[in-house]
């Protein structure tokens, strides 16, 4: 059991939190997989199994199926599996055959393997900042951004609200520059009742298993409209091989195993339901900090009107106190983290870049303030009022 329940006496007899005192000690880890496990555990040992007497471990049957089965989700025409979210942002700047010398202008503030396929095609991850809202790029900054050596945009839809697709998008047209959406965070996320990763180029997906549809171990998936851009992905991902040992393209190994994709499929068929529970748990959040008088401490995610935000992280700004709130909700029990404490921009392996502090002032302060809170499907009311009285024993 993950959520475990102590008495007061025991655990917070120093504790200055008075509100807290009141009830009972609670534990609320930031992420507890355990529970969704339990209610799925005898379908996804059998899938596993499954998997296990078929010895067919490589690509196969379950592997298409689920391709199959994420492109109706998403409503996407073409959907093609690789071995990691990471893999996917790579091999979409492959088949669009980006490479040394091209520039291609994304976020400062995502988790690394955005920026990092960038530099390992060769190409230069070229930063522009965020809005403060909302933690996604801004367009206009794109705009700016663009030389004549842009080859791809490549968004983020950080936390798992979209970035501005319609703004960027036309960005990209204007310019006839493919755009890569990184929606590693964003399965099942609308933008103007568009599924994230269904509105740019190529769609890139992970399966991690902190995102909301989480495998048991690491894949990935892309989504594309175009039949030959399809065609490379499925290609690259087999070392650039159509046919077995004839290889028109250099791509890598980077295929989805069956067993993932066994456990995928008795996942996904719960998606909705774990993001509409997320959804939920946020607006809990809204009216508990509402209710607790602070809003004025802290700011709550915003947001975009028209989107549909499917909160696979919920992140709030705590100011210049960030730290101390951390230390004061671990001590409470309450697992929390922050994405990210470092942007890409100021990350040591992309010093060659030439960046510095300053450049991107709402990424760095994104970074200095923000902190993530339990948000994951399972969580309850009591956790959930448990957390906002600890964060308001703190402000108090
Ligand atoms: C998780 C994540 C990735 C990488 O996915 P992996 O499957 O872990 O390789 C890329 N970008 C973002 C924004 C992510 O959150």
């Amino acid at each position: 059991m993950a959520v475990m329940i102590f008495a007061v006496e025991e655990r917070i007899d120093h504790s200055t939190d008075r509100q807290a005192k009141s009830r009972l000690k609670m534990k609320v880890p930031l992420l507890d997989l355990h529970s969704q496990y339990g209610t799925l555990r005898e379908e996804l040992r059998a899938a596993a199994l499954r998997v296990m007497d078929s010895q067919q471990f490589i690509l196969g049957p379950d592997v298409a199926a689920l391709e199959d089965e994420i492109a109706v989700y998403t409503r996407a025409r073409h959907a093609v599996s690789c071995a990691s979210g990471s893999d996917a942002l790579l091999l979409a700047l492959m088949a669009l055959d980006v490479k040394a010398g091209d520039e291609v202008v994304t976020t400062p503030y995502s988790f690394f393997a955005t920026a990092a396929a960038i530099a390992r095609v060769g190409a230069r991850p070229v930063f522009v900042d965020i809005d403060p809202l909302f933690y996604n790029i801004v367009p206009d900054k794109i705009e700016a951004a663009i030389t004549e050596r842009t080859r791809a945009i490549m968004p983020v839809h950080l936390y798992g609200q979209c970035a501005e697709m319609s703004a960027i998008m036309e960005i990209g047209e204007r310019h006839g520059i493919p755009v890569i959406e990184d929606a590693a965070q964003a399965i099942g996320a609308e933008d103007e009742e568009r599924q994230a990763g269904t509105i740019g180029t190529i769609g890139c997906f992970s399966f991690y298993p902190s995102k909301n549809l989480g495998g048991a171990g690491d894949g990935g998936m892309m989504t594309a409209g175009d039949d030959e851009l399809a065609r490379r992905l499925r290609m690259l991902r087999v070392h650039g091989s159509e046919t077995k040992y004839h290889h028109q393209l250099i791509g890598i190994n980077s295929r989805l195993d069956s067993l993932q994709a066994a456990v995928l499929r008795v996942k996904l068929p719960h998606l909705e339901r774990w993001s509409e529970a997320r959804r939920e748990n946020a607006e809990r959040y809204h009216q508990l900090f509402e209710d607790a008088g602070l809003l004025e401490e802290i700011s709550l995610p915003a947001v975009r009107p028209q989107v549909r935000h499917i909160f696979n992280q919920y992140v709030i700004r705590a100011g210049a106190r960030r730290d101390a709130l951390i230390a004061h909700l671990k001590q409470n029990d309450i697992g929390t983290d922050v994405y990210y404490p470092v942007p890409l921009h100021l990350q040591e392996c992309f010093s060659y870049l030439g960046y510095g502090e300053g450049d991107f002032p709402e990424a760095e302060r994104a970074a200095r303030e923000t902190i993530a809170l339990p948000i994951y499907p399972e969580l309850t009311e009591e956790q959930q009022s448990y957390v906002v009285e600890s964060i308001c024993g703190f402000m108090r």
